[in-house]
């Protein structure tokens, strides 16, 4: 995807791999009308197919650069590469994601802010690199910002959620080690102009301290709103639950009421899966939603 111009802002994406999976394993309950309506929106459908039993849902896995007032802030660091985890298909990945990172004009000390959304292991897994032996920040002059509920709630280890206990050790605990984390609230401002600024925003259900990250300097306001949505068919379904979320009632009610604010405004929307540019407007249909992708 080129850059995004948003008044002062440049939004850059990074991409680190595609993953897919069986859409039923993620999102039960999706239908054969659901995958018909969903795919109207495309010319070419690629990997969405009518039949939800052997439809996949690929999630693309990436993160996103903002350049704003001589800041660069990055949002969500994807999987990381030569991690050990329980799940086969992001266990020691070994990706060009540095190398992308660069080919966008950034080289990791360029990096002033980490952001993570919340911190499950496909949101947090750059925070650290593997050095001689030992998990050391990647970005070395960033500070990093954890929302206090997610940070609470994983540095105890909860039962279940094993592959983000996993990542909370070699990708968390070490920025927190080398001093360049931060604990915040999940409405903090990381940085504010008269008018505009970028700010946290609390959107838990998915994770308990989940948040989007909300941005606007002198023009369209962009919302990158991490794991609220996971796939477009949530947006014609929003009362889908799915499969990770550790409230899905919450999640959904919190995903009706982030389309509901940005639907039908000018408001850019960054999710942290969705394919092709990623980046779109979310417009009302019917009794539901729709995604208009930028730049097809
Ligand atoms: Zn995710």
């Amino acid at each position: 995807m080129q850059p995004l111009q948003l008044g002062r802002m440049t939004v850059h994406k990074i991409h680190e791999m595609d993953s897919p999976v069986p859409l039923l394993s993620q999102l039960p309950g999706t239908t054969a009308a659901d995958l018909a309506r969903l795919m109207g929106w495309y010319e070419q459908p690629d990997e969405i197919f009518p039949d939800p039993e052997t439809c996949l849902m690929t999630f693309s896995v990436h993160s996103w650069v903002i350049e704003l007032d001589g800041r660069r802030i990055l949002i969500d660091t994807c999987c990381g590469n030569h991690k050990s985890r329980g799940l086969p298909e992001v266990n020691q990945l070994d990706t060009d994601y540095l190398e992308n990172l660069r080919a966008a004009g950034f080289e990791p000390g360029d990096i002033d802010l980490v952001m993570c959304t919340h911190l499950h292991f496909d949101h947090v897994g750059w925070n650290t690199r593997l050095d001689n032996g030992k998990w050391v920040p990647t970005f070395p002059k960033a500070r990093y910002v954890f929302s206090r509920r997610d940070f609470d709630y994983f540095r105890e280890g909860p039962p279940g959620e094993e592959l983000h206990n996993e990542a909370f050790l070699d990708s968390i605990v070490p920025v927190m080690e080398a001093g360049q984390g931060e604990i915040v609230e999940e409405d903090t401002v990381v940085h504010r102009e008269i008018g505009d600024g970028i700010w946290l925003e609390p959107a838990a259900g998915h994770s308990p301290g989940c948040c989007t990250v909300n941005a606007q300097a002198g023009g369209a306001p962009g919302i990158f709103w991490g794991d609220v949505i996971h796939h477009p068919v949530q947006l014609i379904r929003h009362d889908l639950p799915f499969a990770f979320d550790a409230d899905a009632p919450l999640a959904s009610k919190v995903r009706k009421a982030t389309m509901e604010r940005v639907a039908d405004t000018d408001t850019i929307c960054f999710p942290a899966h969705f394919r092709r540019s990623s980046a779109g407007y979310v417009k009302r249909d019917g009794d539901a939603f729709r995604y208009e992708f930028l730049h097809g």
